[in-house]
């Protein structure tokens, strides 16, 4: 039975990377019939942000991959939520005490302190506990002394000294680390509460997960997780290990920040973020004008491919498809000038009812009100194959709305000569509602002749007198949807 979860901190906004998480857990979970658990890790309360649960919870629903169990929904391993699953953890740490992987640390954050200035790089483990305050170096009555005397402590695993900690991992392949080389992190802090790390284990024991999907940033703290799993007598039932490649900077070159898209200009946040400490916002895909289905596409083509050329996929067909044997190890590259073509794509496929809500929205909020939702479903599908973003709608279509108030004049002069002038006016004679855009054109171009025009001189003024600009759809196709009045009437203004 095919379990997985994704299992963010509540610490701030949800990266792009940590929605290319969820999905990959979700796609798994779908193809399989399997069922995707959102877990709140929140053991670290001095990282915790107000409102980042929320921020997360209402993200994945945007992009249509919500969970089936989640601290809101519940289930059947409820709470979802750590800091709420507390009294679980303690047993397990007191477990490994008493079979010899863990033991009491007893040093103070000076001791530690004066220890790091001591020795550069200093880790607690194999070579350096033996200098330290614990239960390995004192006495047992001096353990039970200082127990007995509440002194505070934390609760260490006890590193193997010489082996090998070896997995599968289901992308990354054979993989094993030296114990040597990992260090004693710490389980069960001074305030009993635990860490990620013994959290981890016993949630995803607790919850009866069977696949761990995660980012590649992970596989330090997988041998960690093996031996917890093993030492407390869990093994035959560890969880498949998945470790997802990282998303890289558009060149390629190192992981992707938070503070990339702010220097490089574009979100790494799924919505708006507002970081409720500061105070200040971050872009998200969403506001920025991405559609959902776009958002989940660009995203899974983070890292996976069905194997051929296509790069179109809806979530159901991502669903379908999806297999961890075509996710690849190498890191994958963010580009955002490729995210908009996805954008872009999707935009120029869709029905003008499923994009009308949106543009509606995005003119709203530049303070034009648009209430004739079949015009503008006609307008939406005149300019869709001009706009990579949902907010180009508005630069790609407010001229419909609002006349133009000054024109291109690198485009061409404003200024019509006399005969191209009486031209137009003989144009406007022409034009009544009823006529189709061709019938517009028809006359155009017979006029054209009779004034000694060749039809093309004329049509690039007139999109200029229409539009204001050198862009946009077929000049004709803007005056019917501008209706022969208006027309006229922007005509005349152009040529006053
Ligand atoms: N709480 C961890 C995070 O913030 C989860 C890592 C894992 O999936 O094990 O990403």
């Amino acid at each position: 039975k095919v379990r997985v979860r994704f299992a963010p901190s509540p610490t701030g906004g949800l990266h792009l990377g940590g929605v290319r998480t969820a999905l990959f857990n979700y796609l798994f979970a779908k193809k399989h019939n399997g069922t995707f658990i959102l877990r709140v890790e929140d053991t670290d309360q001095t990282r915790f942000v107000e409102g980042a649960e929320e921020y997360i919870t209402s993200c994945l629903q945007w992009c249509g991959i919500s969970p089936d169990e989640s601290p809101a929904i519940g289930g059947p391993f409820a709470p979802y939520r750590q800091s709420e699953r507390k009294a679980t953890y303690k047993q397990y740490a007191d477990q490994l005490i008493t079979d010899g992987y863990a033991y009491y640390a007893f040093d103070t954050p000076e001791e530690l302190d004066a220890k790091r200035k001591e020795i550069p790089n200093f880790t607690y483990g194999l070579s350096t506990r033996d200098g330290m305050r614990n239960s390995l170096t004192l006495s047992e009555t001096a353990v039970s002394e200082l127990l007995a005397a509440n002194t505070p402590y934390v609760v260490r695993i006890k590193m193997p000294k010489d082996e090998l900690v070896s997995f599968n991992d289901l992308i990354r392949g054979f993989v094993s680390f030296d114990t040597n080389l990992v260090d004693d992190k710490v389980l069960l802090k001074a305030d009993g509460m635990p860490t990620y790390h013994l959290a981890v284990v016993a949630d995803d024991k607790a919850m009866e997960i069977s696949h761990i999907f995660r980012g590649e940033e992970w596989l330090p703290s997988a041998p960690i997780h093996i031996l917890l799993w093993r030492y407390l007598g869990w093994e035959d039932q560890m969880p498949q290990w998945v470790h997802l490649p990282l998303i890289l900077k558009p060149d390629g070159n190192g992981k992707l920040s938070k503070r990339d898209g702010d220097r490089l200009g574009f979100p790494v946040y799924a919505q708006n973020w507002t970081d409720p400490k500061t105070g200040d916002l971050t872009k998200g895909f969403k506001e920025l004008g991405f559609m959902p289905e776009a958002f989940v596409n660009l995203l899974a083509m983070l890292g996976w491919n069905d194997g051929t050329d296509q790069e179109i996929f809806s979530l159901e067909e991502l669903v379908e498809k999806f297999s961890i044997e075509r996710v690849s190890k190498a890191g994958a590259k963010f580009d955002f000038e490729k995210a908009k073509w996805y954008n872009h794509e999707w935009i120029k496929t869709a029905a003008a009812e499923k994009l009308l809500p949106a543009v509606k929205a995005v003119f709203a909020d530049q303070g034009v009100a648009i209430n004739d939702d079949v015009h503008l479903s006609k307008i939406i599908d005149l300019i869709k194959d001009r706009c990579n973003l949902i907010t180009d709608f508005f630069t790609q279509g407010i001229y419909f709305f609002v006349a133009p108030s000054e024109y291109d004049s690198a485009a061409v002069k404003p200024k019509w000569s006399e005969e191209k002038a009486l031209f137009f006016k003989a144009y406007t004679q022409l034009i009544s509602d009823g006529f189709s855009a061709a019938e517009l054109e028809e006359k155009f171009k017979e006029l054209a002749v009779t004034h000694n025009f060749k039809p093309g001189e004329l049509m690039l003024p007139l999109r200029i007198m229409l539009v204001g600009g050198k862009f946009g759809p077929g000049v004709f196709d803007i005056a019917v949807a501008l209706g022969a009045e208006e027309t006229k009437e922007r005509i005349a203004n152009a040529i006053a």
